[in-house]
């Protein structure tokens, strides 16, 4: 094969067109991956619409890739990796390496973050270039189409979990029950946390008890989700996966003492939360930047141990705008997912 496919849009927030390219070579420290699926997550859209500085035109988005090793660059079967391989690389795309973050070795925020779709074309397309330091390695029995979602939705929420001061048998509560809360509450029961589920309307609460939540708060129901959250004990760790300021705000007042809230779910709204509500409880309001390629390996591993897995909507890659524009509206019920071939 000589050529591949590739959905991109031309334009800020312009149509997807898929167009045939010349098959790229991978440079030194890099491999070119067969694209198997990539997932679609609500993040590609900060580089559809160009709204980040540096993203370039035309653009292909895909930063929950998973595929197989299909040519190696120079340098890279001496780190491990073979043909065949079968990888993913998630919204950590590779780091810098000189940055004083990475020189500290905490790659996930180095400040030249190497993201998919970003820093060079995503998964949206047949084939990717990527560096080496980006690979995790799936596990057996973990299907392409699960795996591509793990490495950014997933990665996200275990770490943002296994990071927080959460200990297993505290009240944990995962706001939101979309693409990263339905995996959020998944990974909370699986370590052990008494788990809430938080999201709007009373018919989620069948969903949330399937995903194995032990309580559901109907944040439409008039009782305020604080109010709710401190009638079960206050919650140790708040996992605010919704990219809704006001609902994340809500949570606050349900927080125990030394409780902590870990932002997630974008959102460019102030979050209104008032220092009297923090000082006296002495509770934590932080964000958490998803996870390394190792954090997305130590993912899938646990996934595959546990059973969890993303709940997706497999769509064509011919099909990248529709299914773009679904979960962009907030039409998806799941995680929809490009898979090729
Ligand atoms: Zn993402
Ligand atoms: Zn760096």
């Amino acid at each position: 094969m000589s050529t591949y496919r590739v959905a991109q849009v031309t334009e800020p927030d312009g149509a997807f067109e898929l167009v045939e390219r010349e098959v790229p070579r991978p440079g030194p420290g890099q491999v070119r991956i067969a694209v198997e699926a990539c997932g679609i997550c609500h993040s590609d859209a900060l580089f559809v619409s160009g709204g980040l500085p540096g993203v370039s035109f035309p653009e292909v988005p895909g930063h929950e890739i998973a595929g197989r090793v299909e040519e190696l660059g120079e340098g890279a079967a001496e780190r491990g990796l073979q043909l065949g391989d079968r990888v993913a690389v998630g919204w950590f795309g590779g780091s810098c390496g000189h940055c004083t973050p990475c020189r500290e070795g905490d790659f996930i925020v180095c400040r030249n973050l190497k993201v998919p779709g970003w820093a060079y074309d995503g998964g949206f397309g047949e084939q990717v270039i990527a560096p080496v330091d980006a690979l995790a390695r799936i596990p057996e029995g973990l299907a392409a189409s699960d795996a591509g979602p793990m490495a950014c939705a997933g990665v996200t929420t275990f770490n943002g979990l296994r990071r927080s001061s959460a200990r297993p048998g505290d009240l944990v509560a995962v706001l939101g029950l979309g693409g990263l809360g339905h995996l959020g509450v998944q990974y909370a029961v699986a370590m052990g946390f008494e788990t809430v589920g938080i999201a709007r309307g009373a018919e989620k609460a069948d969903f949330a008890k399937q995903l194995g939540a032990h309580h559901y708060v109907d944040s439409t129901s008039g009782t305020p989700v604080a109010e709710a959250l401190q009638s079960l004990g206050g919650a140790r760790v708040v996992l605010a996966t919704a990219g809704n300021s006001e609902a994340i705000t809500a949570t606050v007042d349900g927080l125990a003492h030394r409780g902590e809230l870990v932002v997630i779910g974008a959102d460019t709204a102030p979050l209104g939360i008032s220092p009297a509500q923090l000082l006296m409880t002495g509770r934590v309001v932080r964000g958490h930047p998803s996870g390394t390629s190792q954090d997305v390996e130590d993912t899938m591993a646990f996934s595959a141990l546990h059973g969890i897995r993303p709940m997706t909507e497999p769509v064509r890659l011919e099909q990248a705008g529709e299914a773009y524009g679904k979960m962009l509206s907030g039409a998806a019920r799941f995680r929809m997912v490009l898979t090729m071939g």
